[in-house]
């Protein structure tokens, strides 16, 4: 049987990169690709960026592929996110031989939690001068992320870092600790608590301290934007948010309207966005020749002009496609 993949390039050069990427799936597997339609072209043409018949191919489907939204982007991303009812966001940060790095050694994977924190919270004005925030952290969605993580790192005798603030935000950050470090313990897995304010000097300083590190909502959304950075900026970083039963892979990166239609946007991360698809779909194999050949590529060129080359969109899919 083969799986059911949601295509959804969406706008901007979601149009370009995410039709490369299907091309590489389609050298490496056998699926089923469902195209589906979302974003601001979606809603100028019918009032709506996420048609309802998307979202249910999307909760239904094994994994989706999705490029980028415009304007529209929180109103088709958060609902996508929810149909697959995705707990954690898989955010990998790595530098390539051949691209520009702040620190080219640096090689480390958020897992994000992915439901609460503040952006789950309320917030209320409660008077001219006062606004408040309620922050969420439950037992059950903490050690959700930590099997999810504990599985990550191999299992028993795997270890992982947990970025945190415990120390002040001792209720809500103390027990997204405790039950990150209790499940850890009860799977054998090893694991360093870090003061996220702590990690992100370090990182800086010296990335090769981590490896794999779990944090809440929040501090994963900054944590990894900043190691971004570290590793060269948004056109190489791939990303998944994960559900218990489907997936939905996406670029870091936006709908890039600067360069949009010109065919030289760099499909990397989209394509080790897919990587990351077939190594969640159980293809271990098959993901492991795709990041190798992006590998190569970025090491060898060719190279689209944010890498600073002259390569177009399809010379470097070609090239992928011909180390494969
Ligand atoms: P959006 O609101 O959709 O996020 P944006 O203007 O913030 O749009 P991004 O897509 O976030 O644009 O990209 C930021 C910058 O990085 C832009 O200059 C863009 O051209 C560049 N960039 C992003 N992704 C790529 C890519 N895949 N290839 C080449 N350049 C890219
Ligand atoms: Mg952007």
């Amino acid at each position: 049987m083969s799986e059911e993949i949601v295509v959804i390039p969406g706008d901007g050069i979601g149009q370009e990169v995410v039709p490369a990427a299907v091309e590489v799936l389609e050298a490496v597997g056998d699926f089923d690709f469902v195209e589906a339609d979302a974003g601001d072209h979606v809603k100028a043409e019918t009032g709506e960026a996420l048609p309802d018949e998307t979202y249910e191919l999307v909760a239904d489907a094994d994994a989706t592929l999705f490029g980028a939204a415009g304007e529209t982007a929180a109103d088709v991303i958060l609902p996508l996110r929810t149909a697959v009812d995705s707990f954690v966001n898989v955010r990998p940060a790595k530098a390539y031989p051949g691209v520009d790095a702040l620190r080219p050694e640096t090689d480390l994977v958020f897992l994000r939690e992915n439901t609460e924190g503040v952006y789950a919270g309320h917030e209320d004005r409660l008077s001219d001068d006062l606004s408040t925030l309620t922050r969420v952290v439950t037992t059950s969605a903490s050690e959700r992320l930590a099997e999810f993580a504990c599985d990550y790192v191999g299992g028993e005798g795997g270890h992982f870092q947990v970025a945190h603030k415990a120390n002040v935000m001792r209720e809500t950050d103390g027990r997204f600790l405790d039950a990150v470090v209790e499940t850890a313990e009860k799977n054998g897995v090893e694991t360093d608590a870090v003061l996220m304010d702590a990690f992100a000097t370090h990182v800086c300083l010296d990335p090769t301290q981590f490896d794999t590190v779990v944090c809440p909502n929040l501090a994963g959304d900054v944590l990894s934007d900043l190691a971004a950075g570290l590793v060269g900026g948004l056109g190489l970083l791939p990303s998944a948010n994960i559900g218990p039963d489907n997936a939905l892979f996406e670029p870091v990166h936006g709908t890039a309207p600067d360069i949009a239609g010109e065919g030289i946007a760099n499909p990397a991360a989209t394509i080790l966005s897919a990587a990351m698809l077939l190594d969640h779909l159980g293809y271990d194999e098959e993901a492991e020749r795709v990041n190798s050949a992006v590998e190569a590529v970025l090491a060898d060129g060719p190279r689209t002009p944010d890498l600073g080359g002259d390569a177009s969109t399809e010379d470097v899919t070609a090239a992928v496609l011909e180390h494969l």
